[in-house]
């Protein structure tokens, strides 16, 4: 599903963020990606969204090459990969419903299928009760778990979690780890990078 053969990633200024770096994550892993703040590893997860490019090496996604994809065709690989960060990133003036119903809109999903598929994500994370609030009035565990609804609205085969829990206590980064192996378990392909052993 993602692979990458000797990659190394500078930044002009020389920074080396990455060096030669080879990894193959197959079909329905769970992947932790670890190391310590400044590791790397944000930069290896943007090479996956084409949000930077290699500075040498290849990377694959879904068997496709993405130094050969062509300007139109990135927004279809960024379609296929759920994004989750630690800060969250809600829209703050919409709505639990609304910040989950606007990762379909833009897609151009029907409003049918919209209704349809809204309620069932926010039953998934547990928060069917909560579809009228705002991002403000959730505890972080909550605002995590609308931010994963709306990562996995379209059903991308691919989920990206950028330290998930940086922003949690211990229990409450428990459920939200729970709450990915679940959607692992229903077949996406998760990467989780953390600094947290623990996690
Ligand atoms: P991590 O996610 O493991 O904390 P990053 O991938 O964010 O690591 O960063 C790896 C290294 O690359 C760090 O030294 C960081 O300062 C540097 N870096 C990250 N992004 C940029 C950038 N856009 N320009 C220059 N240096 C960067």
């Amino acid at each position: 599903m993602i692979q990458l053969y000797n990659v190394s990633k500078i930044y002009p200024g020389g920074i080396q963020a990455l060096l030669d770096v080879t990894v193959h994550i197959d079909k329905g892993e769970f992947v932790f990606l670890m190391g310590p703040s400044g590791a790397g590893k944000s930069t290896l997860l943007r090479l996956l969204l084409r949000e930077e490019t290699p500075t040498r090496g290849q990377v694959l996604v879904g068997g496709r090459s993405l130094a050969r994809l062509k300007p139109r065709e990135v927004p279809l690989l960024r379609r296929s990969i759920g994004m989750v960060f630690q800060d969250f990133r809600l829209l703050e003036e919409r709505t639990v419903y609304e910040n989950v119903a606007f990762a379909l809109e833009v897609l151009e999903y029907p409003r049918e299928e919209v209704r349809r598929r809204v309620p069932a994500l926010l039953e998934m994370v547990g928060l069917a009760e909560r579809g009228r609030a705002f991002p403000r009035q959730l505890s972080g565990g909550e605002q995590q778990r609308v931010a994963i609804a709306r990562a996995i609205a379209n059903n991308p085969p691919i989920v990206l979690a950028d330290e998930p829990t940086g922003n949690l206590d211990a229990k409450t980064a428990w459920e939200v780890m729970g709450l990915l192996d679940k959607i692992n378990k229903r077949g996406a392909t998760v990467v989780v990078a953390t600094h947290n052993r623990e996690i």
